[in-house]
């Protein structure tokens, strides 16, 4: 019989969104009349920007004709998108990213996964605690880690707690560690990162050799001008750290699926026999080898986001979102909660009030007000006690969401 990846068997088995359903589930069945509104996914809500519609349907038409149709493309993405990209989103804010060092994907959660593939297995490992789960899982699954405690803590990684006692920004670790994920605008908290901060990491990576994995897929959410976008703003980083960008929840490509990382070829690692190797090689050899590209009609509708037209309208979606995280925030404070987040973010990370767990109060804002939103617990055991809800809804779901909270 084929063995399997016994890894998997480590998993705690995709707990938290399954057993949200499986609650408003049995609510909605008890109570067939209750309006549930859901303020749990991570999901935008709106629909695409004209612009990469229009060059979609473009790109459909180039498709229905001859001497414009497109078979397989590069697997690192069409050149002209690779440009846009580090012409517009680095370049530009002063990043010294070039087109060969971007790497086009159908995701974001594909990339921060596939990305092990070109690490070794005996890496030490840090995550803050809450956390994107997909970092956590994707290790676990690669045999990078033992089993869960109680916690649901996993055996040989390092987890950086992040609550309010360090504004949701993790301290350095105080042991060498290899990899490091960082996410800003956070997932779940909503925090945000200075540069001064971000310098910290990157002069810590610089110094232990390590490679900071960084998620920048909240950064159009980014209204503050002190506040870095990219990690390449920070001094040193083109050393020691990967990017990760996403079309998903600036212009609403979650169900469209474009994304990017960058792997910059100053970027090094260390082979059995000592040696210095470029990471860039493996990853474009990795890309390659398992993937075949992002269709074409898709890499157009991406490229639309940098057209004048479609810079403008990224920037109204944003801002619609934005527009509702504060609506969110201001109503919570009134309600008498304390809220972290929703400023520069489209989440907002609320504390538990009375002392409730984070799953308590998902059970009495179900019950009582028929709102969902998803338990900080779920994102890790120091998520224990705050609750998360996001932004991504139309206004009409927040403010009726909200009315009910206040209890008006
Ligand atoms: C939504 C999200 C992404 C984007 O994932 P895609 O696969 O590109 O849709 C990446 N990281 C975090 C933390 C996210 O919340």
């Amino acid at each position: 019989m084929a063995r399997i990846n016994d890894n998997y068997l480590k998993l705690k088995a995709g707990y938290l969104f399954p057993e949200i359903a499986r609650r408003v589930n049995a609510f909605a069945q008890a109570n067939p009349d209750a309006k549930i509104i859901k303020l749990g996914i991570g999901d935008v809500t709106e629909p695409l920007p004209q612009a990469c519609r229009n060059a979609m349907v473009k790109a459909v038409e180039d498709m229905g004709d001859r001497a414009n149709f497109k078979g397989y493309g590069p697997e690192q993405g069409y050149l002209w998108l690779r440009e846009a990209i580090a012409t517009n989103d680095f370049q530009a804010r002063g990043c010294d990213i070039s087109p060969d060092e971007i790497f086009i994907s159908d995701g974001s959660k594909c990339d921060t996964g596939n990305i092990l593939d070109i690490f070794g297995k005996d890496n030490k490992i840090a995550v803050t605690d809450p956390v994107y789960p997909v970092y956590v899982d994707t290790n676990v699954m690669a045999g990078h880690t033992g089993e869960a405690n109680e916690k649901g803590e996993y055996e040989g990684l390092v987890y950086l707690p992040i609550s309010a006692e360090n504004d949701f920004t993790a301290e350095l670790p105080n042991e060498a560690v290899d990899l490091i994920y960082l996410c800003f605008p956070n997932n779940p908290t909503g925090a945000t990162a200075t540069k001064e901060y971000l310098q910290k990491w990157v002069d810590y990576a610089k110094a232990n050799d390590s490679i900071i994995l960084f998620d920048a897929a909240y950064e159009a959410f980014i209204t503050d001008p002190t506040l870095p976008h990219s990690i390449y703003e920070i001094e040193g980083a083109k050393e020691c750290a990967i990017e990760f960008r996403s079309f998903s929840k600036n212009a609403g490509f979650t169900g469209t699926r474009c994304a990017l990382t960058v792997v910059p070829k100053t970027l090094k690692g260390k082979a059995n026999d000592g040696s210095e190797v470029e990471l860039w090689k493996l990853w474009n050899r990795r890309q390659s080898t398992k993937f075949n590209g992002v269709s074409y009609i898709v890499q157009r509708g991406a490229e639309a986001v940098y057209s004048p037209e479609g810079k403008a309208q990224i920037k109204e979606l944003v801002n619609f979102y934005l527009e509702n995280a504060k609506i969110i925030r201001e109503e919570l404070t009134k309600a008498g909660l304390t809220v972290y987040g929703g400023v520069n973010a489209p989440y907002v990370w609320v504390k538990t009030p009375d002392g409730l767990s984070s799953w308590d109060f998902f059970d009495k804002l179900l019950h009582n007000d028929n709102v969902v939103g998803t338990p900080g617990s779920g994102f890790g055991a120091a998520g224990e006690g705050y609750f998360r809800l996001s932004a991504f809804n139309s206004r009409e779901n927040v403010i009726e969401a909200m009315r009910r909270i206040n209890g008006k």
